[in-house]
């Protein structure tokens, strides 16, 4: 992988930019404590980019008959257009981005569950989506997206970093040329990573990759897009297990009995929720150094991101 940072887009108020309706931020711990030491971000305040200004009433999304609007509650200040129009903008802009980390429940940046009020102000429900994230995630389908509050649950945010990692080596692909080859490399390196999150993908593009006959442009398209929404799953214990039994069948005729032993002993601490995932995993690096297999140095699956950022600890 290219020793670039990775470019993350981000809301501007969680890289601490006073940019909030009241001139405050919110700052996020670990995007900009911990991740930031391995991306680089590109921060975005759609409603601050459409005019408005520092500080400003709040606005709210208000469901007018077929449509969501973004106003005051009185209807004034409608920056529905505005925000679409930046939105669809900076979305055609994305390319060099590998993911975009959003500001939850905010009527622009919120991913889902964006308050919706009634016209009549009598009501509201969660089924909204900010204006200017529903663009970027519209025409990027494949980027991995997430939200500010989200990132504090241990599994999401591995969840997300995991793929901001593993679409950044596709964009890399991508811009070296896509080959038949070059894709059945990157399908070999994701195999135990992918099996882990959805054995029913890992087995389907397995099979697509060994008998499609579709242009490679178009299969390279659908290869993406069903990778990227088979590891936006999370990775259950059970997904993990049948992965590492999986590896421990590479390293059977090496291990002495009390190894394999012990090897599965931490399977099973895993499988109980006794030892994290990091223990058997370092087991296995062990072995891999000590009886080195090309095939499985290459797997992300043992390192899918900087292991400093600990995010196999807590799980
Ligand atoms: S949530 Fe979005 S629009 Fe609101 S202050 Fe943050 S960056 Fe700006």
């Amino acid at each position: 992988m290219s020793t670039d940072k990775i470019k993350i887009g981000i809301s501007a108020c969680l890289t601490g930019q006073e940019v909030r309706f009241d001139k405050s931020h919110k700052r996020s711990t670990f995007c900009m404590d911990a991740l930031s030491e391995f991306v680089e971000y590109q921060a975005f305040c759609p409603e601050v980019a459409v005019g408005l200004p520092v500080p400003r009433p709040t606005i709210r999304q208000i469901r007018h008959e077929d449509m969501i609007k973004v106003s005051r509650p009185d209807g004034t200040m409608d920056v529905t257009d505005a925000l679409t129009e930046y939105g669809k903008k900076v979305a055609e802009q994305t390319d060099h981005l590998s993911g975009f980390i959003f500001c939850a429940k905010s009527p622009s940046c919120g991913m889902e569950r964006v308050k919706v009020y009634s016209a009549d102000g009598k009501g509201s429900d969660s089924s909204g989506i900010g204006m200017f994230a529903k663009q970027i995630m519209l025409n990027n389908p494949n980027l991995p997206c997430e939200e500010n509050g989200r990132l504090n649950d241990a599994a999401l945010r591995e969840n997300f970093v995991m793929r901001v990692f593993v679409y950044r080596q596709w964009q890399e692909l991508k811009a070296a040329k896509v080959t038949k080859h070059a894709l059945t490399e990157f399908h070999a390196k994701h195999k135990y990573l992918l099996m882990t999150h959805h054995i029913a993908t890992y087995k389907k593009l397995g099979n697509k990759l060994g008998t499609s006959t579709l242009p490679l442009e178009e299969l390279a398209e659908q290869y993406i897009a069903d990778l990227m929404a088979a590891l936006s799953k999370n990775a259950t214990r059970k997904g993990h297990c049948n992965t590492l039994m999986h590896l421990l069948g590479y390293f059977k005729k090496f291990l002495t009995a009390s190894q394999k032993q012990e090897m599965l002993e931490n399977i099973d601490g895993y499988s109980k929720g006794l030892v994290p995932l990091f223990a058997p995993l370092t087991l296995f690096s062990h072995y891999l150094k000590e009886y080195p297999n090309d095939y499985l140095s290459k797997q992300s699956y043992f390192s899918p991101y900087p292991l400093q950022l600990r995010l196999r600890y807590g799980y």
